[in-house]
């Protein structure tokens, strides 16, 4: 549905000041939530690694040059979230043939996995047992990801782009409150493996330097002989081993379960094509990651049925009504539909479906709230109002992933979504390669959400988990407005559609969008809130109207870019969430 009054309610937009100021960190390199300039932008959680992307936009590099380096040096500097032990999904504008494409880097199981892997003594394994494991190890995507989108779009190789991380992880860097922050939470369980507790224990002080020389020399591997290294050399025969015989501390009480990868495995890993989810909403084009990933189908549907009210109308109460009711019809077509394209009949283009966004919109009520779990909608056959089947709650997810925005001087746009899933991942270090492995799979269900409906999320050999990653880019007549992503787990989906209305519906400036209060309702009884969001008056509203909240510290970490009508890039990053993040420009103003 077009509405010209929103596209140049948006282009006005564009020109509105930032909110917050920078916040000072002392002896870490300066974090600042924004940026605005000319000749590329890039945003991140950390402002090293935003530096180096900005160095290589500087030297020539275009947007997915600096994207790759960019998540090389995250992986030195946000190793908890983010490295070559894990997967993520890599969405490219191209400004030359104004398309956008995505790279589907996810983790997948090992050939030897069934849908049992989960499953001991007829009871699905506790959640927290089966993270830190081998068995929750899928073969990584992300070299191979960095390789292919080099390939594809890049001028750098391999080796160049790697370069600025592997002088990072030589050289070190500060060690800032959220790196030991995260080191302090997973501290039991990195003690339980030698090569974890070598690299990170004791834990690392605020302003310390760290290093990691290990990590630099498998960086120097990787440039010299390729991701082959990995998918078919010695560093690959490491990861077997530390999957297959976890490097566990002698003498510790957990029961640490191998994983069962092959070199086999290794070898017939390849990224994935895919087309992107594309969503029409007030005029604009929404681009986002395709199954595996729920990211673009439950934004997509969340839109269209947020499309059925002008939502720069709406008081802020019944705004933030309608976007958690979105939320929750959406979420409970996501747990119902959506697992890997390759296993699972999954109606992508039904789910995105207007009509079938239609069909959900009219279960909303301004004066009353759904009650969740809410049944599916079939989007084989929508009709009003109606529901299919049982529905299915929303399974748990780790909230720990990282998220870069890159965006270079002839318009080319990245939005890259990368992670080990929990924060620390597996918890095993590759002995004497200073990397953390995923613990992706454990994004499957261990057992069907509800028994007796079909779940196409259960664990199967060579499949990929559902994933929430929402790596999004948003075009207008082909042209990129907004790119945008977030950590977060589930919640990243309700993380980016809320950043999104409030930019795009609600008129707020990019930087107050992201640093806006967020609450995330995922299908489910109480909808989960940041303390700062139930502090204010619509919180009360929306508890008289029927809502329940779980509070929470945080939701998300988003970065994103945004052009300017004059050609300009904004850089944009969370003013606090995370210790804040790192928005950099190559010539500011
Ligand atoms: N594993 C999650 C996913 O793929 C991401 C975890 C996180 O954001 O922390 O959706």
């Amino acid at each position: 549905m077009l509405r010209s009054t929103v596209v140049s309610a948006l282009a006005s937009l564009l020109l509105v000041a930032p909110l917050a100021p920078a916040r000072a960190e002392p002896a870490a390199p300066p974090r600042e939530p924004e940026a605005v300039g000319w000749g590329g932008a890039v945003a991140s959680i950390d402002p090293d690694a935003s530096r180096i992307g900005v160095d290589v936009l500087r030297r020539g590099g275009n947007a997915v040059d600096a994207a790759v380096a960019v998540a090389a040096a995250l992986g030195v500097t946000d190793p908890f979230s983010a490295g070559i032990g894990g997967g993520g999904f890599f969405v490219h504008y191209d400004a030359r043939t104004r398309r956008v494409s995505t790279l589907d880097g996810r983790e997948t199981a090992p050939a030897a996995v069934g849908p049992d892997l989960f499953v001991e003594d007829g009871r699905a394994l506790p959640f927290a047992e089966a993270v830190t494991s081998g068995l929750s190890v899928g073969v990584p995507g992300t070299p191979r990801t960095w390789q292919r989108a080099l390939q594809r779009w890049g001028t750098l190789s391999l080796d160049r782009a790697l370069a600025p991380a592997e002088e990072l992880a030589r050289r070190g860097f500060t060690v800032d409150a959220t790196f030991h922050r995260q080191v302090s939470e997973n501290a039991d369980r990195f003690a339980d493996f030698t090569s974890t507790k070598a690299l990170y224990l004791p834990v690392p002080a605020v302003g310390s330097r760290f290093r990691n020389p290990d990590l630099a020399d498998t960086y120097r591997e990787l440039r010299r002989e390729g991701v082959s290294a990995l998918y078919r050399g010695r560093l690959g025969r490491d990861v077997v081993a530390a999957v297959t015989e976890p490097p566990v501390t002698p003498g510790t009480t957990r029961v640490v379960r191998p994983g069962a990868m092959t070199a086999a495995d290794l070898a017939g890993y390849e990224v994935a094509r895919r087309e992107p989810t594309r969503t029409r909403y007030r005029g604009l084009d929404v681009f986002g990651m395709a199954p595996p990933s729920s990211g673009g189908t439950t934004v997509g549907e969340a839109l269209n049925i947020l499309e059925h009210t002008d939502l720069g109308d709406e008081t802020p109460v019944q705004y933030l009504h309608r976007f958690l009711e979105a939320s929750r019809l959406s979420y409970a077509d996501r747990n119902r539909w959506v697992g890997d394209p390759a296993f699972a009949d999954v109606p992508t283009e039904r789910l995105l479906a207007q009509r079938f966004a239609d069909s959900r919109a009219c279960l909303i009520s301004p004066t009353a709230v759904l009650t969740s779990p809410v049944a599916p909608g079939d989007p084989h056959d929508p009709r009003p109002c109606a529901t299919a089947g049982a529905p299915a709650a929303t399974p748990y997810e780790g909230t720990d992933t990282t998220h870069l925005t890159v965006a270079d001087r002839w318009g080319n746009v990245v939005a890259y979504t990368l992670t080990l899933e929990q924060e620390g991942g597996s918890g095993i270090v590759v002995p004497g390669r200073g990397f953390l492995l995923n613990n992706e799979l454990t994004d499957f269900s261990f057992t069907p959400v509800t028994p007796g409906v079909p779940d196409p999320n259960l664990p199967g050999p060579g499949k990929r988990p559902r994933s929430s990653m929402s790596p999004t880019i948003v075009l207008h007549h082909g042209q990129p407005v907004l790119a945008l992503g977030s950590p977060g787990g589930a919640s990243i989906i309700t993380t980016v559609l809320q950043v999104l209305t409030q930019r795009l519906d609600r008129g707020l400036p990019l930087v107050a969008a992201i640093a806006a209060p967020r609450a995330s309702q995922r299908n489910a009884a109480t909808t989960q809130a940041e303390k700062a969001f139930l502090a204010t008056g619509e919180a009360d509203a929306l508890h008289a109207l029927g809502h329940r909240f779980t509070p929470t510290d945080e939701i998300g970490a988003v970065t994103a870019v945004e052009r300017l009508p004059d050609g300009r890039w904004r850089a944009a990053a969370e003013t606090t969430r995370r210790g804040g993040g790192a928005a950099r420009v190559v010539s500011p103003r």
